[in-house]
């Protein structure tokens, strides 16, 4: 791949960061045009104390990332979509900017009772209430790629993926399937016009474009971001990914998934800066381009196929990388 020349600021507005790290996410920030972040849920599910963890963020990066946070589930006795909801106001009140759901909620969190939390369970109805009582958006990852819900064998198309990380198949008789997931949000969506969602990993059915026209259709209070789906959306004729990135030009927010410190499966510690670089060279290429048949950022493990650039227009693609974050993300307006 040729160097692609990139001039412009971007805000990623899906990362998920330890404070470890947050020195060097700033080289990575300042090397690859990128002006803010949004750190997503890392704190609470690395145990790392809420102000601690502030701290250092603050003291690497001041206003360059805000913070998301994630409610516990550990502690799901009666009440506790509404201890949930106070956690949420206290850590505003403390700097954070948002409400982060991990996709774990739908499909690993279960009540005392041993039953699958659902999304739509009425106890989180204060916490959803509350986040938009705060005027604090929810960027919520409900399911995963189809694929991951299809039989595990190898005729699945991610099996080398899903072989290494075999907890992340949802094809089992005990999870819901994808589309009751993605169900179960929509009527929370329905339900909290007054919270604006931002559906992960394009509203996580990038494989269908229709559905997410939909959803953006039926829901104002509903937005996504790319993060991560590259390869899935750009698997599409190039004119109609295009078509719907126009149409909904004030509702799509770029974010990428950047790792850094998770944990196990995280070998950010060994990548060095060229690395990072062709990782955002390739989302800059796949929407200010129009080249066809290219690799997606993080190819090819989440697969061997190439896909087709869409060349978004200039107004376009400014609202992409900032200003919908910033209208919808306190703490992101200039
Ligand atoms: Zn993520």
């Amino acid at each position: 791949m040729t160097d692609f020349l990139h001039n412009r600021s971007v805000i990623d507005a899906h990362v998920h960061v330890h404070p470890d790290m947050a020195a060097g996410l700033a080289d990575i920030m300042e090397a690859n045009n990128l002006t803010r972040v949004v750190n997503l849920g890392i704190l609470e599910a690395r145990g790392i104390p809420f102000q601690d963890g502030m701290r250092a963020f603050r003291r690497a990066l001041g206003d360059r990332m805000v913070y998301f946070t994630t409610p516990g589930f550990s502690d799901i006795s009666p009440g506790f979509g509404e201890r949930m909801a106070e956690d949420l106001e206290r850590k505003v009140e403390a700097g954070a900017c948002g409400l982060k759901i991990f996709k774990e909620l739908g499909l690993r969190h279960r009540a005392t009772d041993g039953n699958l939390i659902s999304v739509d369970d009425p106890r989180l109805d204060s916490l959803w209430a509350k986040a938009g009582e705060l005027g604090v958006a929810v960027l919520i990852h409900t399911a995963d790629p189809l694929t991951f819900f299809q039989p595990l064998d190898e005729n699945n198309e991610r099996w080398e993926e899903l072989r290494e990380h075999p907890d992340w198949h949802f094809g089992g008789p005990e999870c819901p399937d994808h589309d009751t997931l993605l169900a179960q949000r929509n009527r929370v969506i329905e339900r909290h016009p007054d919270t604006m969602f931002i559906g992960a990993h394009l509203g996580n059915y990038p494989e269908n474009l229709a559905y997410v026209d939909a959803c953006l259709e039926r829901y104002p209070n509903f937005c996504v971001d790319t993060s991560a789906r590259i390869g899935e959306i750009g698997r599409h004729p190039a004119d109609e990914v295009r078509a719907f990135f126009i149409k909904h030009q004030d509702r799509v927010l770029f974010g990428t998934d950047l790792v850094l410190g998770w944990g196990a499966f995280d070998d950010s510690a060994q990548k060095d800066m060229a690395e990072f670089k062709r990782f955002y060279n390739a989302n800059w290429r796949f929407f200010e381009t129009d080249e066809q048949q290219i690799e997606y950022p993080g190819f090819p493990v989440q697969g061997r196929w190439k896909v087709d650039a869409v060349n978004l227009p200039e107004e376009v693609l400014e609202k992409l990388y900032v200003r919908n974050a910033q209208r919808l993300i306190p703490g992101l307006s200039e």
